[in-house]
């Protein structure tokens, strides 16, 4: 069985990855499981720059193929933020509720046909020496709702309404979810790919 390192901690996104995969012969590792610490400070102003930052480095310090994620919210009323400072949002410290009543608060006075937003995922694969092997880039259209609703998901999905489901996406079960969201959308488009490396 071949390993593949996914460069996160968030075991959520981890869940994610294998239950999408889940034909693949492959053991998903974490950064925990592999012992690796350190941050890579995601200093890119792109989704790819930071999500290739974040492959290279981990690729190289555990030897293994991985794949990385840079994931955000881009809000149109907001000129394209909080975009890919979406986990930084509102200031250090805050927890993932306190995140989305700031990007509320800044919407309040946005009204509701132009609340427009979309979420969106760019995906690499990188072999043992950092060097790309695949990329793709999902993306979720949605709106930010009024108020949030729904408990499943994690982050920003409790305000981000689905205008085809009338739900928002903590409000869709999560096979929906994977199906439709921005990181779901990346991991089909790579899926081909990943097959190729992996078999
Ligand atoms: P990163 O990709 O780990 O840097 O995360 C970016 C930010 O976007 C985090 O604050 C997440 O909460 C948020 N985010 C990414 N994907 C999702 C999602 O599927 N639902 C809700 N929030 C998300």
């Amino acid at each position: 069985m071949k390993k593949l390192l996914v460069a996160t901690k968030n075991k959520g996104k981890i869940k994610e990855f294998a239950e999408m995969l889940s034909d693949l012969n492959v053991e998903w590792l974490s950064l925990d499981d592999v012992a690796i610490e350190f941050d890579v400070e995601e200093t890119e102003t792109t989704f790819r720059g930071n999500a290739l930052l974040k492959a290279e480095a981990y690729a190289k310090a555990a030897g293994m193929l991985t794949i990385a994620d840079d994931s955000g919210l881009v809000v149109d009323a907001l000129d394209g933020k909080p975009g890919v400072y979406t986990a930084r949002y509102g200031g250090p410290g805050l927890t993932a509720v306190q995140r989305y009543e700031y990007l509320l608060t800044n919407m309040e006075m946005v009204e509701e046909a132009d609340r427009t937003a979309r979420f969106r995922c760019v995906i690499v694969l990188v072999d043992p020496n950092g060097e790309l092997l695949a990329e793709s880039d999902g993306v979720c259209e949605g709106k930010i709702a009024a108020a949030p609703a729904g408990d499943g998901g994690f982050g920003y999905d409790p305000v981000f309404f689905l205008p085809e489901y009338e739900k928002t996406m903590a409000q869709v079960p999560s096979e929906t979810k994977h199906q439709i969201s921005h990181r779901g959308r990346a991991l089909q488009q790579l899926v081909p790919k990943m097959r190729e490396i992996l078999s």
